[in-house]
């Protein structure tokens, strides 16, 4: 009976759906046993993710999550504890999570395919994989909408004091006029501010005389959201992305002013001090 929801936990694409299984698994009240055993079948389902962009040489800078994105949601969420009670209430909490924050999909989403083309873009022009260290970026596409949000970068403080990040990346919101690859790339910008500064509400402090130049007005709760955006403006500028750079109203010489700052940013040597 375990095994076969477990199963279906490990194997579900929607997160609503896992949602489902992960409490129809809570009611049969599990033992300690069956809570190692979905442990332990979350690590199996993950392993090939882990294991596909070792040729390519990918591997090493980021994972790309897509058919086992809620294994791996679940994989991140889940603060493993000693006993089942406090296993099964970590578990609750999860649920409610997904029940109160996602829904079906409504817009469009980005492929994997992009998501490779993008990162491979910003390797050579920005020295991405330089800026992750050495430590893969875990990028997970879901079936799903989020209620309130596109996409997420959620830090992780290491034992080591470095900060690692996670891309949840959704189907948009039916009320979104963006595209995902611009959605993607202001991720991306977050992940470059946060292996910068290791916070996420900071921004490089040589940021905001670049910044002020284009909005004189930036309140500071703001910053990074700006910076985000001004590393997307940055990359599709004169690129083959410029279709999807949203920001018309800002002027070419401004964004031009941002990919010379952004280039010198990731390729200084300041971000492994
Ligand atoms: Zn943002």
């Amino acid at each position: 009976m375990f095994n076969e929801i477990i199963n279906e936990i490990v194997c579900s694409s929607d997160l609503i759906e896992m949602a489902e299984h992960l409490n129809k698994f809570i009611n049969l009240s599990p033992s300690k046993k069956d809570i190692n055993k979905l442990n332990v079948e979350i690590n199996r389902a993950l392993f090939p993710e882990t294991l596909s962009g070792i040729f390519d040489g990918s591997s090493k800078a980021y994972i790309i999550y897509e058919r086992c994105s809620t294994a791996s949601f679940l994989n991140s969420l889940w603060i493993r504890r000693k006993s089942a009670i406090q296993n099964i209430k970590e578990l609750e909490t999860i649920i409610t999570i997904i029940q109160q924050n996602y829904t079906k999909s409504q817009g469009a989403r980005i492929s994997e395919d992009s998501v490779k083309q993008i990162m491979n873009y910003v390797n050579i022009e920005y020295n991405f994989y330089d800026i992750l260290k050495g430590e893969a970026l875990h990028i997970l596409l879901f079936e799903n909408s989020h209620l309130t949000v596109n996409s997420e970068c959620v830090p992780k403080i290491m034992d080591n004091g470095d900060v690692n990040c996670a891309l949840f990346i959704y189907h948009l919101k039916d009320e979104c006029h963006c595209s995902p690859e611009h959605v993607f790339l202001h991720e991306l910008g977050h992940v470059l501010q946060i292996k910068i500064t290791g916070d996420s509400r900071k921004v490089p402090p040589s940021f905001l005389p670049f910044a002020k130049e284009a909005f004189p007005d930036i309140a500071k709760e703001i910053e990074p959201e700006v910076f985000a955006d001004c590393f997307a403006m940055a990359v599709m500028y004169n690129s083959q992305f410029s279709v999807y750079d949203p920001f018309d109203l800002i002027a070419p010489t401004h964004k031009m002013l941002f990919q010379i700052y952004i280039q010198e940013l990731a390729r200084s040597n300041k971000i492994f001090q």
